[in-house]
């Protein structure tokens, strides 16, 4: 079974192909990601309608990047898979559109995929990992613990009650003048700082369950930062570094602690081959991927980093979860809606009471 997917939903334009051998293990053909980093770089963020405007002038151009780079023809495809959201709408529905386009003329299934989704299966791509394993969605605009139980059931443990840590590392960048995005320029410059030189919260720690709160922690190292400015007149490359090392050691701690208590209640369910996974452009911080393996280990679970351009937006996790969906039987019509919101657990009955 092959499958193009197509995803549109952010700031980036992406279509894949991905083959199914007859053993269930899955192959990505091809992966085109044509970014727009450059259009949203002089707003200090992504605009939807700019972004929209680039995903309907960049779609058919990935389509046809992915197809040629697979060596392949839409007569080869068997199916068409697409994020339908949540997401900026516009994009969403230039995806969505696009996809309609090619299924109604290649007389081809179509899937719609949740972005969510998408990001949440990737180990199954990459690892083959068996459900129920414990995933920890990480990005710039999301924060979560899920178990993912089948294709279609995630249980939402918990997560952020205001920013995501990406969001978070991305304002902090700014904050002290580095470059966007803010990820790797803070864990570059926290390289050489001492995480002790300031103290900063670890919200949420004292609160039993597994939510989040990122946002206290940006205004510290805001109010921090003014207050260095304020008594030496400026912002020595040391402090800068100080900044960075202490923000991104609160983040990782407050992290691991609270997947060793997501831990637990997934353990609770005494999984076969238990394992822990990460997804999500902040997944690539080395801190925290140290931290998360030794919770992991910890608990005796496997611990799964999908490489980082399968852990950022990308096509080939939106068709493999198209490919999963249909083998569970999904099928979308030619009415699919684009949704701005789609939680993960919207059609899932939550399977564990206790750590919410
Ligand atoms: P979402 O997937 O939730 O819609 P998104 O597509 O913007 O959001 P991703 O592309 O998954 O998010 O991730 C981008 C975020 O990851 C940015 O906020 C960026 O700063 C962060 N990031 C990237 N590399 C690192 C790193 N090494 N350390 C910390 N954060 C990082
Ligand atoms: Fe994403």
């Amino acid at each position: 079974l092959t499958v193009l997917g197509l995803e549109s939903s952010c700031d980036d334009t992406g279509a894949a192909i991905v083959h199914k051998r007859p053993d269930g293990t899955a192959e990505i053909l091809s992966n085109v990601v044509i970014g727009q980093a450059e259009l949203h770089a002089a707003f200090g963020g992504v605009v939807p309608e700019l972004a929209a405007r680039a995903h309907a002038e960049k779609i058919d151009i990935a389509v046809e990047q992915a197809l040629s780079t697979a060596g392949m023809g839409l007569r080869d495809v068997d199916l068409i898979a697409v994020t339908a959201g949540p997401g900026l709408i516009g994009g969403v529905l230039s995806g969505v559109m696009c996809a309609k386009g090619l299924a109604a003329g290649a007389g081809l299934p179509l899937v719609g995929v949740n972005h969510l989704a998408g990001h949440a299966l990737t180990p199954r791509l990459t690892n083959g990992l068996p459900f129920p394993y414990l995933m920890l969605l990480v990005s710039g605009g999301h924060c979560q613990f899920l178990i993912v139980e089948a294709v279609d059931r995630f249980s939402r443990l918990g997560g952020t009650i205001d920013d995501a840590p990406g969001e978070a590392f991305d304002k902090v960048a700014r904050l002290l003048g580095l470059a966007q995005p803010g990820g790797p320029s803070v864990e570059g410059a926290a390289r050489s700082g001492d995480a002790a030189r300031f103290a900063f919260p670890r919200p949420l720690l004292d609160r039993p369950g597994c939510d989040l709160s990122f946002s206290g922690l940006k205004t510290a190292v805001l109010r921090t930062r003014d207050k260095l400015v304020a008594d030496q007149h400026g912002l020595r490359e040391a402090d800068v570094a100080h900044l960075c090392a202490g923000f991104q050691a609160a983040v990782a701690d407050v992290l691991a602690e609270k997947t060793r208590r997501a831990m637990l209640n997934y353990l609770s369910l005494t999984p076969e081959r238990p394992a822990l996974a990460v997804a999500g452009g902040v997944a690539a911080n080395g801190a925290l991927r140290s931290r998360l393996s030794q919770v992991a280990d910890t608990a005796g679970a496997e611990f799964c980093a999908p490489p980082l351009n399968l852990c950022t937006d990308n096509a080939a996790m939106i068709a493999f979860a198209g490919l999963e969906a249909f083998g569970n039987g999904q099928r979308d019509g030619f009415d699919l809606s684009a949704r701005p919101r789609w939680p993960l657990d919207d059609r899932a009955p939550a399977l564990l009471g206790s750590g919410r």
